[in-house]
């Protein structure tokens, strides 16, 4: 029997996947299935947890193992692009030709982030170097330096005095998430896309053998493909948003299982007793051969008085979160100010903006359309603020508001962070947003499940 601990979607998916591998599988949750992916009702509006894109679609983590596993699949619709509102509204750069036509950032600032972008991509940078240590030397006006601490917080959660600098190139496209892997999980690896031979498309069972003998030699071009993506600027054509709103992606999994059972109990501890481990809610006390714990593992030490923690207890202990507000509220459909698919940046202070009502009108009422935004670590007050500077709405008098604070992610992209490998022992796995470094949220906890699998399955 296994046990998983947390019904959100890396315990989801990894019971499906095991219940699937003939396993049988026993899930606790002490809350609501699907954990941060999930929708609501209030008032006749249905809101998400937080405002969200789904990334890596056509090639990721989250829709190989749903196409493998799952009886249903979400109806993802094009997420649309990215826009900053700064006195106008203007797509996000990503391509060396979207930089030098960007208005929002002075000329000079852009030569200099150009130029210090190919400078690093060829050199090649430390790992905890962060995007304000590269730019501070820059004497950039204080716009540019808002608009990356604000794209910064958007990709890492956390500002960019504490976001390394390969969140912002792999959040950009520049270096390919898997390639970011023997980076994190081995000490004192400087990344260099043109000098070094970059492995492209880690599959999570070659894995180990890149963490053994580091980037493999081979690649002939990686070092054009690296500077190429910079420059012709292939950009967000993986995202989406799927109709019925992110609980459609929950809904698909827990629909598909067949015969795990679900207990909605809160863990509270765990124990080994000689093979076995010893799961206690606090109800009652459950018996299983092998652990896949999905809650944030920063909580483990507490929880697991057992030695595979024990040895880690002070990395798990030193995870750092952060934590987001979202505002959703209503405005008449004829007064959107924002009419199109996609979402929008703020700089000062810093937000992210999204109308979920233009992918699918079932989640608002009639004539109304529906907004959220996001933003970190931030005040109500502050919020409305922003909205009414920014929007030119005071959502206080709209039809419908409603407040959410949630951890986004069970790790924030700091410098120096410490992600679990999902394998701790031969019995023991850890999933969630804090056993992968790769891309963010839902496709994150996507991966670290695709690479407890391969270890699991082994
Ligand atoms: C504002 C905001 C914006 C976001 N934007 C995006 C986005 O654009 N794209 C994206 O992909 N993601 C986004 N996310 C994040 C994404 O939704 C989450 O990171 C992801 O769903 C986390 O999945 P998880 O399984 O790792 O963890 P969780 O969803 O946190 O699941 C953990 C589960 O464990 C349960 N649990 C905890 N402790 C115990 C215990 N002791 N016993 C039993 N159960 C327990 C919890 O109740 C929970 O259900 C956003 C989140 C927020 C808040």
């Amino acid at each position: 029997m296994i046990g998983v601990i947390g019904g959100g979607i890396s315990g989801l998916l990894s019971a499906l996947a095991l219940e699937r591998e003939g396993y049988d599988v026993i899930l606790f949750e002490k809350d609501k299935l699907g954990g941060l992916c999930r929708s609501y009702r209030v008032d006749g509006y249905q809101v998400d947890t937080g405002v969200h894109a789904i990334t890596m679609l056509n090639n990721g983590p989250l829709i190989r193992l749903l196409k493998k596993y799952s009886y249903y699949m979400p109806n993802f619709q094009p997420y649309g692009s990215y826009y900053i509102r700064e006195n106008g509204l203007y797509e996000i750069p990503v391509s060396l030709d979207d930089w030098i036509t960007f208005p929002v950032i002075p000329k000079k600032d852009k030569a200099l982030i150009i130029s210090k972008m190919i400078d690093l991509l060829t050199t090649g940078f430390e790992k905890n170097i962060s995007v304000y240590d590269v730019i501070k030397d820059l004497n950039l006006s204080d716009t540019t330096i808002k608009f990356f601490n604000t794209i910064c917080l958007f990709l890492s959660g956390e500002n960019m005095k504490n976001t390394p600098l390969w969140r912002l190139f792999t959040g950009a496209g520049y270096i390919p998430e898997d390639d970011i892997l023997p980076f994190i999980y081995k000490e004192n690896f400087k990344i260099n896309p043109l000098k070094s031979s970059l492995i492209k498309k880690i599959h999570p069972d070659k894995l180990k053998t890149i963490l053994k003998n580091g980037f493999l030699k081979t690649i002939k071009d990686s070092s054009k493909k690296y500077l190429s993506k910079f420059i012709s600027g292939e950009k967000y054509s993986t995202q989406g948003y799927p109709l019925g709103g992110i609980q459609s992606i929950t809904n698909c999994i827990v629909n598909s299982l067949n015969k795990t059972k679900i207990v909605f109990e809160e863990v509270i501890r765990i124990e080994k007793e000689s093979n076995k481990y010893i799961i206690t809610t606090t109800e009652d006390n459950y018996t299983v051969d092998k652990i896949i714990y999905s809650a944030p593992s920063k909580n483990l030490p507490d929880i697991a008085k057992i030695d595979e923690i024990k040895s880690i207890e002070d990395k798990l202990r030193s995870i750092k979160q952060s934590d987001s507000l979202t505002v959703w509220f209503s405005v008449d459909e004829n007064k959107n100010p924002l009419k199109y698919k996609g979402s929008e940046i703020w700089i000062n202070p810093p937000a992210w903006a999204k109308c979920i009502s233009n992918y699918d009108k079932t989640l608002t009422k009639k004539g109304k359309s529906l907004i959220g935004v996001s933003f970190v670590r931030m005040k109500e007050k502050d919020a409305y603020e922003a909205i009414n500077k920014y929007l030119n709405i005071d959502v206080e008098s709209q039809d419908f508001l409603h407040i959410q604070r949630y951890i986004p992610e069970q790790a924030s992209c700091h410098i120096n962070q410490f992600f679990v490998y999902p394998k701790i022992s031969d019995n023991f796995y850890v999933v969630g947003t804090d056993a992968d470094p790769r891309s963010m949220g839902i496709t994150r906890a996507s991966f670290s499940v695709e690479v407890m699998l391969s270890e699991f399955l082994k």
